[in-house]
């Protein structure tokens, strides 16, 4: 059954063609219409002015409209009723270049690369808009660029920062432990191996309460309209279960620790009622 999704093993480009086909296809749309992020003018059309990032709600690029393109394009899960009632608000936010980059389909050794989609979950520490706001701004340093392909603010809007075929910078210094083994990939000779290579990296927002505090603290954690739009947004990937995760889970710098009071249990539970694995 979950060998359909393993089926366009390289190259890459192949493999998160697929995978991602209902990113593409649906809620990235978006950034395939460069009319829409061309030029400030159309931007404007669209700005949500208090939060300060771009909002669209054109029927054309509503990826809502698509849905049924993603179910059709996953094998591995359909998604179900349930999915098709929860319509998120979504916005788009365009982000400084220098914050993200190509998905590459050879490491740094030339060494051909095979490895699956995960998704790696954060939180933003700050508010959204403030961590818009960083990924806004140009950073020459690699050290200091930095970016995720989608957060949810706490009233559950998606934002799409990062299509979902480029490489955002979300987790430095990091691996995935697999059954498959140890699962890392070197990009840059610069920076230590990471993940991000084959991760679609999704932020949550987070509470006041639990603003800029650092280390292995605790909050209150997220909104329900945060826990059923992230899981909306999974539903329409076929990433399956095991290969979602969690920025502590891949970290090896050893201070990184969100996303802090997330609910795995919760969030499962409602991935699952919103997509399921398709028989045979
Ligand atoms: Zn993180």
């Amino acid at each position: 059954m979950k060998a359909n999704i393993f089926r366009f093993r390289q190259p890459i480009i192949a493999t998160f063609g697929t995978i991602f086909l209902s990113f593409l296809l649906s809620v990235s749309h978006p950034y395939l219409h460069k009319d829409t992020m061309a030029t400030s003018n159309s931007l404007v059309a669209f700005t949500e002015t208090e939060r300060g990032f771009a909002i669209s709600d054109g029927v054309d690029s509503n990826p809502m409209e698509q849905t049924k393109t993603s179910l059709v394009a996953s094998t591995a899960y359909k998604t179900t009723k349930a999915f098709e009632q929860y319509k998120p608000r979504y916005a788009v936010a365009k982000i400084d270049p220098s914050n993200y980059g190509d998905r590459y389909s050879t490491d740094i050794h030339g060494k051909t690369l095979n490895n699956q989609p995960i998704a790696v979950l954060h939180e933003t520490v700050g508010s959204a808009t403030s961590a818009i706001n960083t990924f806004r701004t140009p950073q020459s340093s690699d050290q200091h660029q930095s970016s995720y392909h989608a957060l949810i603010t706490l009233d559950g809007m998606i934002v799409y920062l990062v299509p979902s075929d480029k490489r955002a910078f979300g987790a430095g210094n990091s691996v995935f432990k697999s059954s498959w083994g140890i699962e890392t990939v070197q990009t840059n000779p610069n920076l230590p191996a990471s993940v991000n290579n084959f991760a679609y990296h999704i932020s949550l927002e987070t509470p006041p309460d639990g603003r800029n505090k650092s280390g292995n603290s605790y909050h209150s954690g997220y909104t329900d309209s945060q826990y059923k739009s992230l899981a909306w947004l999974l539903a329409l990937s076929s990433i399956p279960d095991e290969r979602i995760t969690t920025h502590k889970n891949v970290d090896l710098s050893g201070n990184r620790f969100d996303p802090r009071s997330f609910d795995f249990a919760k969030f499962l539970e409602i991935l699952h009622t919103y997509r399921q694995p398709t028989a045979g």
